[in-house]
């Protein structure tokens, strides 16, 4: 390929995601393994026109295509360490979907849980996500299972999301916090928060170390402990 060929072009932000995860510790390696993991995309003037997701009610899930921005700054491998190998062996980027490569496009099949044209809003309720929140997004696409799912597909046996053994409690406080929280807001905390702790999202180098953990969805703080196979919820509180 020629040098002039290699053409530079520019993309912009069609909207943003608001998401239950603040911070990327705790954040699913992959969209729906957190079921309860929700958001709101909000598209930007001038894609925010109810005509533009005309028919999308038809389908239950999407393809949401975003920026990682916040792996921007520490700029793309050619080469990375996947979470599921241990974080020791090495992988080809491009036989991973880490967010350090060329150009940080992600892209995630989440459910539609509903949309709403208001007060010149166009809202996309979200669930099952696995996005930061204020995500730039890029562009929206129907799931189309015929197409999309791929039954005979096979990946290589480290891709895959082992059965988890991880127990979780909760402790009294933590419990009640979850409970009221709940009744308040309508989303489903402790639920998520035990679809996050049974994925155990422990950087592989932490996991013989015998510490807290924190992390942090919508505006609560969360800690735990692990203990071989058990984790504890400790404690709730907003942040
Ligand atoms: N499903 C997408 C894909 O395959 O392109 C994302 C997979 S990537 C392995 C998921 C991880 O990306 C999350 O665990 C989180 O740490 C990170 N992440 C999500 N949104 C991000 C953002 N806006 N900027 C940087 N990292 C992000």
């Amino acid at each position: 390929m020629h040098v002039e060929e290699r053409k530079n072009v520019s993309v912009e932000a069609i909207g943003i995601v608001y998401s239950c995860f603040p911070e990327k510790f705790g954040i699913p390696r992959q969209a729906g393994l957190a079921p309860s993991a929700t958001g709101i995309v909000e598209l930007y003037h001038p894609y925010n026109r109810r005509e533009l997701c005309n028919g999308l009610e038809g389908f239950s899930h999407i393809w949401i295509y975003f920026l990682f921005h916040k792996a921007i700054d520490e700029g793309w491998k050619s080469t990375v360490r996947p979470p599921r190998l241990g974080g020791i062996e090495r992988r080809g980027v491009f036989a991973t979907r880490s967010p350090h490569r060329p150009n940080h496009l992600g892209m995630s099949a989440v459910e539609l849980l509903g949309m709403r044209h208001i007060d010149g809003k166009m809202l996309l309720y979200i669930g099952g996500i696995d996005l930061l929140d204020k995500t730039p997004v890029l562009d929206i696409k129907p799931y189309i299972p015929y197409s999309d799912c791929l039954p005979g597909a096979s990946a290589s046996d480290w891709v895959e999301d082992p059965v988890s053994h991880m127990q979780i409690i909760f402790t009294k406080k933590a419990q009640e916090f979850c409970d009221r929280y709940e009744r308040k807001t309508g989303r489903k905390l402790s639920r998520l928060i035990c679809e996050i702790l049974l994925e155990d999202p422990r950087p592989a180098s932490q996991k013989e170390k015998k510490q807290d953990f924190g992390m942090r969805l919508w505006e609560v703080n969360i800690t735990w402990t692990v203990s071989v196979k058990q984790c504890t919820v400790v404690n709730c509180t907003f942040i």
